[in-house]
């Protein structure tokens, strides 16, 4: 018998937000359905919530938050928990095999097995190798899909399961949850502002002590039409120098680990391929570390341009903003298409309206 009693619900499952989600999820932990699928816009905090709800049901006593139990489900070690993140766009046929390997062992220890699929709006085409397993798991095994939106060719899948839908952040609660995990007030304000009701997008914005000078840099870049080459370069340059400070820590990081590799491969202790791997994985890391960076930069850029909305022209406002939106979009294109960030910034920056 699980001693969870669903109208108090267990430590984990108070996160702090989406509070209308405990009692709902703690409902479920004596006799969970076999495929739940949680369902919110980026930054909803189902992520979180997928974990707080994996360590719940597989905690002895309903997610207490202290035991060894929920301490490996939230440090992504716990062995009969299994989460597939998916944040390369699509889905592996390899990758869906691999989960449903998982899926059908039983618990090592825990109550249950649970399999989560993160980014599961990206499985396109494996969705049919994942059909049958999601509907028919073995019965210690339960999945937990978490998806941006629910789309078509998911909705065969969608419709097997319990779903939890998860609403978008106002931007007064995310200030408060900001405040509350220790941001400056002023900081608080301007990121809940900017996150377009992103919680995940918000702490990004606050962390490092770097917002003030992400404003100034953006704000400056929206505002200020370059009036010749030289200083759109020199703006693109001071752009990309503070995307460097911003990545700066992780990068040390990042190289002191390959050099202690290289060296464990010069005494014999690892293999050559070993490091091109940790190497080629780092430099994914940065890459996508500089596009978020980016990312941040224009949400500020256009919200710049956006209070102009309803002032003055309301028809020039709108497209000016407007195309603004069209070059941000392309600019993300060719960022993740591997242009480089100087001459993105340039396209960008040097013919505004
Ligand atoms: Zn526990």
């Amino acid at each position: 018998m699980s001693r969870v009693d669903a109208s108090s619900p267990p430590v984990l499952l108070r996160l702090g937000f989406q509070a209308t989600l405990a009692p709902v999820l703690a409902a479920h932990l004596a006799s969970p359905r076999h495929a739940y699928l949680f369902v919110g816009p980026p930054g909803s905090g189902k992520e979180e919530w997928a974990t707080a709800f994996a360590a719940a049901l597989t905690c002895p006593n309903g997610g207490c938050g202290e035991c060894g139990d929920c301490r490996s489900v939230v440090a992504g070690t716990h062995p009969d928990v299994n989460v597939f993140a998916n944040r390369d766009g699509s889905m592996s046929v390899e990758d869906a095999r691999r989960a449903i390997r998982y899926a059908s062992l039983s618990p090592s220890g825990a109550r249950y097995r649970v399999v989560v699929l993160e980014e599961f709006e990206n499985i396109g085409r494996v969705a049919p190798v994942l059909l049958k397993a999601i509907e028919e798991p073995p019965p210690s095994t339960l999945y937990v899909l978490v998806a941006s939106a629910a789309g078509n060719e998911m909705a065969t899948i969608a419709s097997r399961c319990v779903k939890v839908n998860f609403p978008p952040f106002d931007a007064r609660e995310i200030e408060s949850l900001l405040i509350a995990r220790g941001a400056d007030t002023g900081e608080a304000a301007s990121a809940a502002e900017l996150c377009g009701g992103s919680l995940a997008k918000a702490q990004e914005l606050v962390a490092g002590g770097f917002l003030p000078r992400r404003l100034f840099l953006w704000r400056a870049a929206a505002s200020e039409r370059p009036r010749s080459g030289f200083e759109l370069m020199r703006q693109a340059g001071a752009l990309t120098g503070f995307v460097d400070e911003v990545v700066a820590d992780r990068k040390r990081e990042g190289e002191a680990a390959l050099a202690q590799l290289r060296d464990r491969v010069a005494k014999g202790g690892a293999s050559r391929g070993v490091v091109k791997e940790a190497e080629a994985d780092l430099a994914r890391e940065l890459r996508w570390l500089r596009r978020s960076e980016f990312e941040l930069g224009f949400a500020i850029m256009l919200a710049q341009l956006r209070p102009s909305l309803g002032a003055g022209d309301p028809t020039s406002a709108y497209l000016a903003y407007s195309r603004m939106e069209e070059r941000v979009r392309i600019a993300m294109r060719r960022l993740a298409a591997g242009v480089s960030e100087v001459s993105v910034l340039g396209a960008l920056l040097g013919d505004q309206p």
